[in-house]
């Protein structure tokens, strides 16, 4: 299957340049040329496979013409070795867990499958890669794990010397093996600005093999439809209207979840939950998209005023906007309104819910409101642990969470970081030096 680029002024290519090259020449995003349809009977018996089994399935039907049945099911095997289960709160509200991957966040999903298909299409070539990312958190984290101890393989993260939690710089700092974390004197927009200077120097790529492992590469929003299938797999009744609430910033999650619609996947409205940040909610609400200059919330993933992934939900839908609002309703939510959340999930259904999921639990409340219908399904993805958020969840529910014994291991680990100012003289030198 080729791949095209949203912007449709540069020629589709196959799956192999889209995972390398990350964003097409004209700078738009790569979708697949067909969105093929799972079999009927798959999808009636999904309750019988487990979430390996579904993502071979969902993966097979895009990528069968490019890595074989064994190269697919060895990716996949990798990549996919933990559950995304479904925790019910009442009979018709499930959460998916999300966070069951090493850095206890959804994107665990997508970076590990990158990880593995990189490094499955780049098994024949002698040359090493190295993966060159700049991250304010958590994205270098689930990078660096999808990498981890992967052949051929190299990452180097930036990250603002002192501008990332603790926990999130004991993820990026502890990893050791192939995994390098270059502590940047400097923003996060510096670390951003070396990364973006770094491809284009010719001493550089004379000599060093660089890619990105950025968040609208295929390979990292293909494998987020897996899991919508899996969620539904393990409803009980399945025959009733199914609402799934997505908090989302950059909305890769809820454009894999409308792909997975339209292979089948029986959901009958996407509710895109967002915070101050409600550039789409705007959208949705006026059929006029105008990006704004992000703020800071505590849902801080979901913190984009220009989300990326809205080309490619302008492309699903040839930019129709009544369409649009067919399929996805959205709601949004300040700091405030999500604290509330996060007691009333405490509260009421004794589960400890991240700020994000909060955000998705409340706009899934509204719409249900506004709609009145009393027989349904819903799922509101829960796309971090609460531990990644321990402060503001345990002051919020006036109790302390309890800690995975993954996030402990890392938190006792001694952090090792290569300190590198903010001129791209620095980077140079250490890619040149460490090649
Ligand atoms: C990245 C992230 C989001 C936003 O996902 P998008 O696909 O960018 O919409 C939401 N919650 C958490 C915890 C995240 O890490």
């Amino acid at each position: 299957m080729k791949f095209y680029s949203t912007n449709k002024k540069s020629d589709p290519v196959s799956f192999k340049e889209a995972v390398i090259r990350g964003i097409a020449p004209d700078g738009g995003l790569f979708m697949p040329e067909k969105i093929p349809s799972l079999p009927v009977d798959f999808i009636k018996h999904i309750s019988n496979y487990e979430l390996k089994e579904i993502a071979f399935e969902v993966a097979k039907s895009f990528l069968s013409e490019d890595i074989n049945d064994a190269g697919l099911q060895s990716i996949v095997n990798k990549a996919i070795t933990f559950d995304s289960p479904v925790s019910m709160i009442d009979e018709r509200t499930g959460i998916l867990e999300l966070f069951c991957g090493p850095t206890l966040a959804f994107k665990d999903f997508g970076a590990r499958f990158m990880a593995e298909t990189v490094s499955y299409l780049n098994r024949s070539s002698k040359e090493e890669i190295t993966i060159l990312v700049a991250t304010s958190g958590d994205t270098g984290s689930a990078v660096a794990n999808g990498f981890f101890n992967v052949d051929g393989v190299k990452v180097v993260l930036l990250y603002p010397s002192g501008k990332v939690s603790e926990i999130q710089e004991k993820q990026l700092t502890t990893m050791g093996s192939n995994i390098t974390a270059l502590e940047v004197d400097g923003t996060f927009d510096d670390c951003q600005r070396l990364v973006k200077t770094a491809f284009p120097d010719k001493d550089i790529s004379g000599k060093v093999k660089l890619s990105s492992a950025n968040s609208i590469n295929i390979a990292r929003l293909l494998p987020q439809s897996f899991y919508n299938f899996r969620g539904y797999a393990q409803l009980n009744e399945k025959n009733k209207p199914l609402f799934v609430s997505v908090p989302s910033g950059n909305f890769g999650n809820l454009t894999a979840g409308l792909i997975a619609k339209r292979m089948g996947l029986p959901v009958a409205k996407f509710i895109a939950a967002v915070n101050s940040n409600d550039v789409f909610l705007k959208y949705i609400k006026t059929g006029i998209f105008k990006a704004e200059p992000s703020v800071q919330t505590l849902s801080n993933a979901m913190d984009v005023g220009n989300p990326s992934n809205f080309a490619r939900i302008m492309d699903l839908y040839g930019g129709d906007h009544q369409k649009i609002t067919t399929d996805i309703y959205s709601a949004g939510f300040n700091d405030e309104q999500t604290k509330e959340a996060i007691t009333d999930v405490y509260n009421n259904y004794n589960y400890v819910i991240d700020p994000h999921g909060a955000v998705g639990y409340l706009a899934l409340q509204q719409f249900l409101n506004e709609c009145k219908v009393s027989e349904y399904n819903s799922l509101i993805l829960e796309t971090a642990h609460p531990a990644k958020f321990l402060e503001t969840v345990e002051n919020v529910i006036g109790s302390e969470i309890e800690m995975p014994e993954r996030l402990k291991r890392c938190l006792n680990k001694e952090k090792r970081s290569v300190k590198i100012s903010n001129k791209f003289k620095d980077l140079k030198d250490y890619l040149l030096r460490n090649k």
